[in-house]
């Protein structure tokens, strides 16, 4: 049977300048059903339409913070290290395979912030300086595949169809969030401290993202249910 095929955005290392993945995001897709391919980063227009074509559906991974260009700010002192190789492929990706054809995605952490930007919202550069001083409990320190801070899930998202409950534990490794929301994006989740933990984009097949990271805690009865919707939402 053809699995479906789904491109996964490389991860970026300033140091090695070089391209790397983390084998969660792979083994998510594969242990779903799905066949991972990661996609390359220095891939013009064209390359993107024939991976577009190639591929039924895409997972933005984490990374670097987005430039703060990217919603009309300047990079205040908190902001971390950002990649414009990344900023610029996964702008036009985003373009490409979500605005004009529709296809699934799935961003993670880098994911949903840049989902935001890209239509129309705006971030916390720094979620200890501009959201809560307390923000702390959004950066744990390893394992990753241990809680950090409990979600509510609100009722009639297809998150909480998904999982069948209020709540949820989920791991975070993130110092920037969702400052305003796009328009087009719906709240799916937020953590107890109010922040904006899980979104998707209205009337599109699945454009989910989240804040957290289920690539690090894979034998999670959410993260199982959570790539399984994705790659059942990619046709072979
Ligand atoms: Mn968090």
């Amino acid at each position: 049977m053809t699995k479906p095929l789904i491109g996964v955005v490389p991860l970026w290392d300033e140091d090695k300048n070089s391209l790397w993945m983390l084998p969660g995001y792979m083994e998510g897709i594969s242990r779903a059903g799905g066949l991972p391919l990661m996609l390359p980063l220095d891939a013009e227009e064209e390359t993107l339409r024939q991976l577009s074509g190639l591929c039924g559906a895409f997972l933005f991974t984490g990374g670097q913070d987005v430039s703060p260009g990217l919603y009309s700010e300047e990079a205040s002192a908190l902001c971390g290290p950002v990649c414009a190789p990344r900023d610029r492929m996964e702008r036009l990706l985003f373009s490409i395979a979500v605005l004009e054809q529709d296809k699934p995605v799935l961003g993670i952490c880098r994911g949903i912030q840049l989902f935001n930007v890209l239509l129309g919202g705006t971030l916390y550069q720094d979620l200890a300086a501009q959201f809560k001083p307390g923000a702390g409990l959004h950066r744990q320190k390893p394992p990753y595949d241990k809680p950090a801070h409990g979600l509510q899930i609100n009722p009639g998202t297809p998150l909480h169809t998904l999982l069948g409950q209020d709540r949820l534990e989920v791991n975070s490794s993130h110092h920037q969030g969702i400052a305003s929301l796009a328009p087009d994006l719906e709240v799916m989740a937020r953590a107890e401290d109010g922040l904006v933990e899980a979104v998707r984009m209205r009337d599109r097949a699945f454009v989910w993202a989240l804040q957290w990271h289920p690539e690090m805690a894979l034998a999670w009865e959410s993260s199982e249910k959570i790539f399984a919707a994705f790659v059942k939402a990619c046709p072979a």
